[in-house]
């Protein structure tokens, strides 16, 4: 019995796409060696964090009411802290997602009279209402900050003279996007935000630079606090959760940035000191220390579904063997067929509610129905393996995630097989 005939015999999925699939990978080899040897080089920095933090038995014990000297989650900051090469680190399931630890970096830096500059594009869906985008009565903007954007040039790349320019005398903070969200765009590479900063830091080096590093971490061996960034924010239900994560969020940086953060978590003068971890200490630290080998067979899932649909003729971003910066996988399907097949097969491939089929719906805030396929043990967890789509032109899956590489193989096999027989 090989991996060909299982796939056959158990999900009826076509011998020749079976085939197909084992060609891709074979060919995709050179590309999952490079990503093996970020993770081996992740894995050492993670480890040795955690070596030299004094990781024991009693840091995964968690504390209870106010979390005094709760010694896991002291370790695990500093951990984070040197991973990410920072100062310091604040690492919490108080924060419930990575909308909040965003907004989090944002409110505790930004006075009334200040200016927040987005400088690659529109962000992320969510921060419409927290920048006041959209209106919402506890917006930034209703507390006097005012917002500038800066696009990205039509090839998707950052416009460095438009961002220069932008920057004014009341310009406070700058906001990176790492990764291309739901945007047909690319992920920026370290090396690219690390000219966005200097750019910044060209005008004004007082300005604090964010960035948003969502499904960025440990795509690649260096993280955007190597190459300037003041201030970096993410989920761990997302990357840095390793998958084991029940919920949380992170923020690292310098450090009186990272204690103004705390206060506005806590409260002024409570700061990092509070904060029960309950018993979520071992599989936040357990997670981290999962999470350079959990990316990476996300990567190689979506390396493999990219190389797959290519070769059955679909566009797709990034291509198979492109570099990578986050762990995003669009397909281009220019049907909404084929886009609502791909997410019910992802679906039906997953561990969990593999029995329900999806269908789009009307989420709020969004112009255009939505598909998404999520079969996840942690709720919404998208290091895990999640599909989704909005129903336009020209209907495009973004996947992502995938605890095991195997079980993201099989969703894209059963995806195209099942695209090829409605054919
Ligand atoms: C997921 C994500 C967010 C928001 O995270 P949630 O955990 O869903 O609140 C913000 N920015 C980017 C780029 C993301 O991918």
């Amino acid at each position: 019995m090989n991996f060909e005939n299982i796939l056959h015999e158990t999900y009826n999925i076509d011998k020749d796409i079976c085939r197909l699939g084992t060609l891709v990978e074979e060919e995709l080899q050179p590309v999952f060696a490079k990503i093996d040897k970020i993770r081996d080089y992740n894995q050492i920095k993670v480890l040795n964090a955690m070596q030299e933090a004094g990781l024991a038995e009693r840091h995964m014990q968690g504390t209870t009411g106010y979390g005094y000297d709760d010694i896991g989650r002291e370790l695990l900051d500093r951990v984070y802290a040197n991973v990410f090469d920072t100062e310091d680190a604040l690492v919490r399931t108080q924060i419930v997602c990575g909308t909040q630890s965003l907004a989090l970096c944002y409110y505790a830096v930004l006075r009334p009279g200040d200016e927040l500059v987005a400088v690659t594009g529109r962000p992320y869906d969510t921060m419409d209402e927290i920048i006041g985008i959209r209106d919402n009565p506890s917006s930034l903007k209703s507390f006097g900050v005012t917002y500038k954007e800066v696009g990205l040039l039509e090839d998707g790349s950052p416009d460095y003279e438009g961002i220069a320019k932008t920057i004014g005398s009341n310009t406070k903070m700058a906001v990176i996007q790492r990764s291309r969200g739901y945007n047909y765009r690319d992920s920026f590479d370290i090396e690219t935000i690390g000219k966005i900063i200097s750019t910044i830091k060209s005008v004004n080096k007082n300005i604090v630079v964010m960035v948003d590093n969502c499904y960025g971490e440990f795509v690649d061996t260096a993280e955007p606090t190597n190459v300037g960034a003041d201030l970096i924010a993410g989920s761990l239900i997302k990357n840095p959760g390793g998958g084991l994560a029940l919920t949380g969020g992170y923020i690292a940086g310098k450090e009186h940035l990272v204690e103004l953060c705390a206060d506005r978590l806590t409260a002024p003068g409570l700061g990092k000191h509070v904060g029960a971890s309950l018993g979520h200490n071992r599989q936040m630290i357990q997670g981290f220390y999962m999470a350079p080998h959990t990316v990476a067979e996300s990567l190689k899932g979506a390396v493999f579904t990219a190389g797959l649909f290519e070769k059955l003729g679909f566009e797709t971003s990034p291509a198979s063997t492109a570099r990578r910066s986050d762990i995003i996988q669009a397909i281009k399907f220019n049907d909404p067929e084929k886009l609502k097949c791909f997410c019910q097969s992802v679906q039906a491939a997953a561990p969990v509610d593999s029995f329900v089929c999806p269908e789009p719906w009307d989420m709020p805030g969004y112009e255009d129905p939505v598909i998404m396929a999520a079969g996840a043990f942690v709720q919404g967890a998208s290091v895990e393996l999640s599909a989704d789509g909005p129903m336009r032109e020209p209907f495009v899956a973004y996947m992502q995630g995938g605890l095991v590489y195997a079980n993201v193989k099989l969703a894209a096999l059963m995806g195209a097989d099942r695209i090829l027989k409605k054919e």
